[in-house]
Order: C-alpha cells, then sequence, then structure tokens
C-alpha cells in the first residue's frame, strides 16, 4: 500500500463505473467468498481482472482506427508501397496477437498487402 500518492478526488461517474465494473468483472462475488482477503490479494485480485478489461479496451481502441477495408477501392485510393510507390495489392486480412504490458492477449486484424513491383508486403494504417 502507497501512503497518499495521489489523493485526488475521482468523478462520481467513476465511482459508477467501479460499482458496476464489480459486479461484471466477478470481483463483488470473489469479495463474498474472500471475506478476510488481505490489500495485497485484494490488489492482486482486481489487477488480474483489470488487466483482461484493459487489453478489451486497447484491442477496441485499436480496431477504431482500423475499420476501413480498402481492398474494395479503386487502385488510386488505395495505400501505396512506401518504396516505390505503387498501389498495393490486397492480400486479404491476417490477425495477429500482441501482449500488453499487464500480460493479456490483444487481437488485431488488418487487411494485409503487397506491392505487384517490388513484390514488399505491408500491413497499411487504416
Ligand atoms: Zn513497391
Amino acid at each position: 500500500m502507497k501512503a497518499k500518492k495521489n489523493k485526488r478526488e475521482r468523478s462520481p461517474q467513476m465511482q459508477q463505473v467501479s460499482a458496476g465494473l464489480r459486479d461484471v468483472l466477478g470481483i463483488t462475488q470473489w469479495r463474498k467468498e474472500h471475506p478476510h482477503a488481505t490489500w495485497a490479494e485484494i490488489e492482486a485480485e482486481v489487477d488480474e481482472q483489470m488487466n483482461q478489461l484493459r487489453a478489451q479496451l486497447i484491442q477496441d481502441v485499436v480496431q477504431m482506427g482500423e475499420t476501413e477495408d480498402w481492398s474494395q477501392k479503386p487502385p488510386e485510393e488505395r495505400p501505396r508501397c512506401t518504396t516505390c510507390g505503387k498501389p498495393l495489392w490486397a492480400r486479404g486480412e491476417q490477425t495477429r496477437f500482441l501482449q500488453t504490458t499487464g500480460g493479456e492477449a490483444v487481437k488485431l486484424t488488418r487487411s494485409y498487402g503487397t506491392c505487384p513491383q517490388c513484390g514488399r508486403g505491408f500491413f497499411p494504417p487504416g
């Protein structure tokens, strides 16, 4: 437990979200089953559940910028090769998994393209 590091008041919305999350993340139930849990145990449980939520949030926010499917667009509107400037050919979607600092996997799906001239492969940004 860190003492008085940050005494900033949290907003009423934050308190409401916290109350809802306790139920959604199963922490309300966990607390009932662990009435004598220590500070460290409570913190570890909340961290573990929040890491999952954090991974979901990151995944959602990242995908917000990548909703555009450029494979159906005319060549002049497609992303271009960074080497020779030719419009890329769409090669379908590829899924990658990244690891968050909380140790959770985040799934990212992006359209993959190759350059018809020099053959380079790209994951163009949304
Ligand atoms: Zn190229």
